[in-house]
């Protein structure tokens, strides 16, 4: 097994790592605190088999900083961490060894707060949250974020609409949603009521037929749906949508929708610039999960976080207009923003 050169791979940006181990419960995590200049670092925690302890390394890195540019970008005090347990969570994932997890998360005294993400669910961090305070995303919290989110990313959308048609308003908009999951079809739901014309597609067809009856909008099949002529794409489905296969056969004028890392490489966010497509940066349009359980730092409360995702729009804003005046890519532009925010609190 090769050393990995874990000071190389920090590349002078990340706060602390820290690995946690408890050979008793078999845990094996590691901690990545971003940044806590802005505040406090939230994250998930990720249990899974990684192959290698270099690969969770990795993997915990670039979701550390990929959580503290999300919470900059969407205006938040809050850094950005992330945590991996390796291991899988069918067979590992123990209360013994979430109790040994949760103690090395009290042992980092509130620098990292905790909270679900994949193979991790919200009765796991009840068990955590037996071992430390700095956990959200329990049954006691927020819940379930995707209401937070679809009004986030249905607001977004408006900041797009904006942008291109100098009036927020959807009304008659023809919007393109890939997968009418949990946020996909909240956004639906919205962008009818706003009277949008609405085509969507998904891989279940129990999602897609129960919510085409209820709303009346278009089904096409979801091999069909980056390619259908509209206004709006709105990927809510999976990431890398935007790659070179998918590239020559948009038909839309923007993209606005929830799924996380929508650009396969970072050079696509040019390549839609290039295209004349108005892309909406996924971790700034899709931070209402976030803002929901970061409302929890303040003792949870619905409408205020619903306040907070709204003004997702404002934060777009802010986006298209440093892209415009430095000519550069609105994915571009959502990173500086982020990064320059960060900067700033580190150096008072
Ligand atoms: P979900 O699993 O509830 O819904 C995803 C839907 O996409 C499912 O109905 C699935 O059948 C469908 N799908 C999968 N592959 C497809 C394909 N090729 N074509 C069309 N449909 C396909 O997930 P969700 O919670 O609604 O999240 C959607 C996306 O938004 C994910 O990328 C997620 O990471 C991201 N996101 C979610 C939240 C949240 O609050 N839930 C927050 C931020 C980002």
């Amino acid at each position: 097994m090769g050393l990995v050169n874990v000071f190389e791979l920090l590349s002078g940006e990340y706060e602390t790592v820290s690995y946690a181990h408890d050979p008793a419960s078999g845990l094996r995590a590691i901690i990545a605190v971003y940044s806590t200049a802005l505040g406090p670092a939230l994250g998930g925690t990720r249990f899974y088999p990684f192959a290698t302890e270099e690969a969770a390394l990795r993997d915990v890195l670039r979701l550390a900083k990929a959580m503290a540019y999300k919470a900059s970008a969407a205006g938040l005090d809050i850094g950005g961490g992330k945590a991996v347990v390796i291991g899988d969570p069918r067979t590992d994932k123990t209360p013994d060894l979430l109790h040994a997890y949760g103690r090395a998360v009290e042992r980092l005294g509130g620098a990292y707060i905790t909270t679900a993400d994949v193979g991790t669910s919200t009765a796991d961090m009840n068990v955590i949250a037996e071992a430390t305070r700095f956990v959200t995303g329990t049954s006691a919290g927020s819940g379930d974020p995707s209401r937070v989110t679809s009004y986030g990313v249905w607001h977004g959308m408006k900041a797009v609409a904006e942008e291109l048609w100098g009036e927020p308003s959807l009304a008659g908009r023809h919007v393109a949603v890939q997968g009418v999951g949990k946020v996909g079809a909240g956004v639906v739901r919205h962008l009818m009521s706003e009277g949008a014309q609405v085509t969507l597609a998904d891989v279940d067809a129990g999602c897609v037929s129960d919510l085409a009856s209820e709303t009346g909008a278009e089904v096409v099949p979801a091999e069909e749906i980056l390619a259908v002529p509209c206004d709006i794409l709105a990927p809510c489905a999976l990431g890398a949508v935007v790659n070179d296969a998918t590239l020559p056969s948009l038909k839309c004028r923007a993209i606005a929708g929830a799924a996380n890392n929508q650009l396969e490489r970072p050079e696509h966010g040019d390549a839609l610039t290039e295209a004349g497509i108005l892309y909406a940066p996924d971790y700034v349009i899709n931070a209402g999960g976030l803002i929901n359980v970061e409302d929890e730092l303040h003792g949870y409360d619905e409408q205020r976080a619903l306040a907070k995702a709204a003004a997702i729009a404002d934060r777009l804003r802010l986006v298209f207009a440093r892209a415009r005046s430095e000519g550069i890519s609105t994915a571009t532009a959502a990173d500086r923003i982020a990064g320059d925010r960060i900067r700033a609190a580190s150096q008072r």
